[in-house]
């Protein structure tokens, strides 16, 4: 049977082609790169990967074909570190910090994430799905084609389940595929001010088991479990109860580390076997060689610091050179980092942590898939995967790190459909 949709011509197709699980050392840095390359699409799948004289003899005449000349095809961005359901905005904050105030001066002040828990708490489901829609539908035609998003605005239970609706709403009724994540313990909320041990016990004893019969547990590959370790919020014992509760659910892992302060957060990701520890701003060495030595994979958000104003940015050379999976994402939230744009990501990987454009872009696809369990699904252009991808009208693919400020993004394709 001939393809439905066949991609023709491209002056580089970057298949990413990852058999052996997430990319590290010196394989980060090599694209699988095809040239005159062509994809065949049946369906939502990938059936044909190679170059155009293949290409045109597979094709028939029910084929639509689509000219890639001069172009690169990749494929979709994954973007496997995100807050992007919330309700409301934080413009004041953002003019308060460039006048002098720090994050955590603003959180200490009950200000800064309160305030988007607040107006998340107020929300209807309908009103959070409809201001998060228009993120993901830029997100979109950024190229980014699978989102991992984080509860987290809600802090009590009926809020924490309710984010969980819209991430599952969303991820059924737009063309982005949604990964939910489970952040109850994001910060602690006005109601328990000083008292974290209690708000881990709610966190722990009532948010957690309340997922199960709400039927989030159920999800295929399972939910998500994250938490914000970091002084201010919680610590690696407050932590590492959270997940391993977590564990014991049957949920995978993920943990906010280093992100401002060292607490021994990487560590406890490496020890508990999370999929990723993220942020990784000030990982001392001794953990980046445990990190290296694992199944973890490190997620960079050069954006918070870069949203920050501020130059914390993660040692993403030395942990690539170390060994370390690095993938990379935006951090889409509204208090650090309100950026919807993954090649923007890439731009500031290269300038601010070492990185070379083509481990920008293994980062932010294979590495970035395996980050949230689908290295299988998506991330790559290979036989049997997902059809997601991507037509820049670049002739190389160094372009993508090299311009930045303007989508270089012309043709968005996701599930075998051109959606963007
Ligand atoms: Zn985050």
């Amino acid at each position: 049977m001939s393809p439905d949709l066949v991609v023709h011509s491209a002056r580089q197709l970057l298949s990413l082609a990852s058999p052996e699980g997430p990319r590290r050392g010196p394989a980060m840095g090599e694209l699988s790169l095809i040239t005159d390359g062509a994809v065949g699409i049946q369906g939502d799948r990938i059936v044909l990967v190679g170059n155009n004289q293949e290409a045109i003899a597979a094709a028939g005449s029910g084929s639509r074909l689509i000219d890639a000349s001069g172009k690169v095809v990749m494929p979709g961005f994954v973007d496997p570190h995100t807050h992007v359901v919330f309700a409301g905005d934080r413009a004041s904050e953002f003019e308060m910090r460039l006048q002098g105030a720090s994050y955590m001066e603003i959180l200490a002040a009950g200000g800064g994430i309160m305030d988007t828990v607040r107006a998340t708490r107020e929300a209807s489901l309908g009103e959070i799905v409809n201001q998060s829609r228009k993120r993901l539908d830029r997100m979109l035609a950024h190229g980014t084609t699978t989102v991992e998003a984080k509860t987290g605005y809600g802090l009590d239970t009926e809020s924490e389940l309710k984010m969980l609706d819209a991430i599952r709403l969303l991820d059924e009724s737009h063309p982005i595929d949604l990964v939910p994540t489970f952040l109850g313990a994001h910060a602690i909320p006005v109601e328990h001010k000083g008292r974290v041990d209690e708000y881990v016990n709610l966190v722990v004893e009532e948010m957690m088991p309340a997922l199960e019969p709400a039927g989030y547990l159920d999800h295929q590959p399972p939910l998500f479990c994250d938490v914000f370790c970091e002084e201010g919020a919680f610590s690696v014992g407050q932590s590492r109860r959270i997940l391993q509760k977590a564990k014991d659910l049957g949920m995978r892992l993920k943990i906010h580390a280093d992100e401002f302060n060292s607490l021994g957060g990487t560590a406890l990701a490496v020890e508990l076997g999370a999929i990723s520890a993220d942020h990784l701003a000030c990982t001392p060495e001794k953990e980046i060689r445990l990190l290296a030595d694992s199944n973890t994979v490190g997620v960079l958000l050069p954006g918070t610091p870069f949203g920050l104003a501020e130059d914390h940015y993660a040692p993403a050379r030395k942990m690539i050179d170390m060994g370390v999976a690095v993938a990379l994402a935006t951090d889409l939230n509204p208090g650090t980092c309100y950026c919807e744009s993954m090649p923007f990501i890439l731009a500031l990987a290269c300038r601010h942590m070492g990185m070379t454009p083509a481990e920008a872009i293994v980062a932010s696809t294979i590495n970035a898939a395996h980050a949230v369990g689908l290295g299988h699904e998506v991330g790559s252009v290979e036989v049997g995967k997902k059809a997601d991808l991507l037509i820049l009208d670049i002739p190389d693919y160094r372009h993508l790190s090299y311009r930045f400020g303007t989508s270089l993004v012309q043709t968005v394709i996701k599930a075998g459909r051109v959606v963007s």
